[in-house]
C-alpha cells in the first residue's frame, strides 16, 4: 500500500513559502505525522518561487505585499525528470523537485515522506507557461485552472514514473481533482477503476470556496483531458471541482463533525463522513512545554495520547513553562511596538486570515465596555493576512490597526505583521487565551486553537468546527454562545459576558485558572493531533 497525497499548498516550515494558511499547514502536519508513524505516503504540490506574500503594515494600517524570490536549491533537489502537460494546446514541461520530510520521533527509527514540488519555470517553456507555478493563489481563473492542471495531471504523470506502487490517491481539497481525468485517460475511461483508487477531503462549508470553472474556459485550457461526459461528472452548468471529486472517489470526508453535516447538506446524494483535523504535536509545542513533557511523560513524542494524564506534572512547572513561553511572545511584541506589554497581564490573541466571516472586529463592537473591562488587565495581540485582492479583508486589518493607534491610552493592542508558521508558533505558545469568533458554521475545523492547548493556553471560541467537539464550557476553555448559529449582536453579548468571567477568573481565582489550563492540555491534546488524524485516514480511508 502507498498513498499519494495531493495538495495545492503544503506548509512545512517558514522557509519554504508554498503555503498561505490553514489548508497548507494541515497538509504539512499530515505529512509530518505520516513520516513519524512510518505510513507509506508521498506528497505533491507546486513550487511557488514567489510564494504567497510577505505582509507589511504601513503607518496608515494598510497591508502591503512583497513577493521575494525563493531559491529552492537550499531546501530540495531537482530531479532529472520532466513530464508534459497539455495546456491550451501547448506542451508545458513540468520539472520536479524533491524534499524529504524525516520523522521526528527519534534520530534513526522513524520513516520519511518525500514531497515533490512541480515547477513550470523552465527555460524551454513559453514565458506565460513559466509563470503558471510562480504565485500561490495569485492569478485569475485561467491561471488557476492551469495550476490545478499542473498539480493534478502533472502530479499523476510524475508519480507514474517516480512512485509506481501507489494504491490510493488522496485529494486534499478539490484543487487536485484533475488527477482523476489523467487517470481516466490512462485507464481508458473506466470510471469504476478511478473511483476505487481515489479519496477526497473537502475543506470548506463556504460555497465560494469550492472552485468552479466555466466549461468554455475548461475546454480551451484542458480540453484534451475532458471526457465527453464531463457535465455528468462535474455538474451541468459549470465545472464544479468538488462535484467531480465526489463522483470519482471511493470515500469522501469533511474535517469536523459539524462540517461533515454541512457538507452532506451542500452535496446531497453523496456519502460524506468526517475526520476531524489535528496538529502535529512535535511542531506546535514550544520549547517550554516540550521540555516539560519530555521530563515527565517522555512517551508523548511517539504517542501524544499520553498527555491525557498529566497528573505527574506539578502545578508549578506548568505555571513556569507558561510564564516563559509568554515572555518569549512579549519580548517580540515589545521589540515591534511601544505598547509596553507586560508578563502580568492576561494576553488574548486573535490570529487568522482576514476574511469577513471570521469577524476579527467583533470584540471591538462596544469600545467603552472593552476599555473598562481590559484597563490594566488585558493586552490584545492580533495578526493575519488578507488575500491581496480582498479589499474587505484589508479594511478589517486597517480597522484593527487604527483602533490600536487611536486608543493607545485606553487599550493595549498590537497587530503583528506577517502571520506565518513562525509567528503562529510564537503566538500559540505565548497566548493565555486564543479567541475565535467565526460566523457559525463557516469554520470547517480550524486548527490554531489546538496548538494553544499543547502550550497550556485556553480557547474562547464560538462552538464551530473542532471546538464544538472539544469544548467543556468553563472546564477546559470558554464557549461563546450555545450550540447554534448566532447573529453578530447575540454573539457580541455572549462574548462580553464570557470575557468578564474570564478576566475575573484569571485575577481572582488562579487555582481555577490553573485547573482550566490543565484540562485544556489533558482533555484536548490527546485527541486533536495529526497522529490520531492520520491513523484515522489510514484505517478508514487508505487501507
Ligand atoms: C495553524 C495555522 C493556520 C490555521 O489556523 P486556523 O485556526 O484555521 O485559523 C493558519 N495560518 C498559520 C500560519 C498557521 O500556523
Amino acid at each position: 500500500m502507498k498513498v499519494a497525497y495531493f495538495s495545492m499548498e503544503i506548509g512545512l516550515n517558514e522557509s519554504i513559502p508554498t503555503y498561505s494558511g490553514g489548508l497548507g499547514i494541515l497538509a504539512g502536519d499530515h505529512i509530518k505525522s505520516a513520516a513519524d508513524l512510518s505510513i507509506p505516503l508521498v506528497a505533491v504540490t507546486l513550487l511557488y518561487k514567489r510564494g504567497y506574500f510577505i505582509q507589511n503594515i504601513n503607518p496608515f494600517g494598510q497591508q502591503e505585499e512583497m513577493y521575494p524570490y525563493f531559491d529552492p536549491r537550499a531546501f530540495m533537489e531537482p530531479l532529472p525528470l520532466k513530464v508534459t502537460v497539455r495546456i491550451e494546446g501547448r506542451d508545458v514541461q513540468v520539472g520536479v523537485w524533491k524534499h524529504n520530510v524525516v520523522g521526528m520521533h527519534n534520530e534513526t527509527g522513524s520513516g520519511r515522506v518525500p514531497v515533490y514540488f512541480l515547477d513550470t519555470d523552465l527555460p524551454g517553456n513559453a514565458p506565460e507557461d513559466r509563470l503558471i507555478t510562480q504565485y500561490l493563489y495569485g492569478g485569475d481563473q485561467h491561471t488557476r485552472i492551469s495550476q490545478e492542471a499542473i498539480l493534478g495531471i502533472g502530479g499523476y504523470l510524475a508519480f507514474k514514473r517516480l512512485e509506481p506502487q501507489i494504491t490510493t490517491y488522496h485529494m486534499n481539497e478539490g484543487h487536485a481533482v484533475f488527477l482523476t481525468l489523467a487517470m481516466l485517460k490512462d485507464l481508458r475511461g473506466d470510471e469504476e477503476q478511478v473511483r476505487s483508487r481515489c479519496v477526497f477531503t473537502t475543506h470548506t462549508p463556504v460555497a465560494a470556496g469550492h472552485d468552479k470553472f466555466d466549461y468554455n474556459l475548461a475546454w480551451k485550457v484542458i480540453g484534451e483531458y475532458l471526457p465527453s461526459n464531463i457535465r455528468k461528472l462535474a455538474g451541468g452548468d459549470i465545472l464544479n471541482t468538488t462535484v467531480l471529486a465526489l463522483n470519482l472517489s471511493r470515500a469522501a470526508n469533511g474535517v469536523s463533525q459539524l462540517h461533515g453535516e454541512i457538507s452532506r447538506q451542500m452535496f446531497p446524494g453523496f456519502n460524506i463522513a468526517h475526520i476531524t483535523n489535528g496538529v502535529h504535536h512535535l511542531s506546535w509545542t514550544g520549547p517550554e512545554f516540550r521540555d516539560l513533557y519530555d521530563k515527565y511523560l517522555p512517551a508523548w513524542r511517539q504517542d501524544p495520547q499520553q498527555l491525557g494524564d498529566i497528573s505527574a506534572i506539578p502545578d508549578n512547572d506548568i505555571v513556569e513553562a507558561k510564564r516563559k513561553a509568554k515572555k518569549r511572545l512579549i519580548r517580540y511584541i515589545n521589540s515591534l511596538s511601544a505598547a509596553g506589554f507586560t508578563e502580568e497581564q492576561l494576553t488574548i490573541c486573535f490570529a487568522r486570515r482576514a476574511a469577513a466571516y471570521k469577524r476579527a472586529t467583533l470584540i471591538f463592537s462596544d469600545l467603552e465596555f472593552l476599555f473598562n473591562l481590559s484597563h490594566d488587565r488585558v493586552q490584545l495581540v492580533f495578526a493575519g493576512k488578507a488575500h491581496p485582492q480582498d479589499q474587505a479583508g484589508k479594511e478589517l486589518i486597517r480597522a484593527v490597526v487604527n483602533i490600536g493607534k487611536q486608543y493607545e491610552k485606553q487599550l493595549r493592542l498590537v497587530f503583528v505583521p506577517n502571520y506565518n508558521i513562525w509567528v503562529a508558533g510564537l503566538m500559540t505558545s505565548g497566548a493565555d487565551v486564543w479567541l475565535n469568533t467565526p460566523r457559525r458554521p463557516r469554520e470547517a475545523s480550524g486548527t490554531s486553537g489546538m496548538k494553544v492547548c499543547f502550550n497550556g493556553g485556553v480557547n474562547m471560541s464560538v462552538l464551530d468546527g473542532w471546538w464544538r467537539e472539544a469544548c467543556k464550557d468553563r472546564v477546559n476553555g470558554w464557549a461563546i454562545g450555545d450550540d447554534e448559529d448566532q447573529a453578530d449582536e447575540a454573539a457580541t453579548a455572549d462574548l462580553y459576558r464570557d470575557l468578564e468571567d474570564m478576566v475575573t477568573t484569571y485575577y481572582a481565582n488562579p487555582r481555577k485558572w490553573l485547573s482550566i489550563m490543565r484540562r485544556s492540555i489533558s482533555d484536548i491534546t490527546p485527541q486533536f493531533n495529526t497522529h490520531r488524524m492520520v491513523l484515522e485516514y489510514f484505517r478508514n480511508y487508505y487501507r
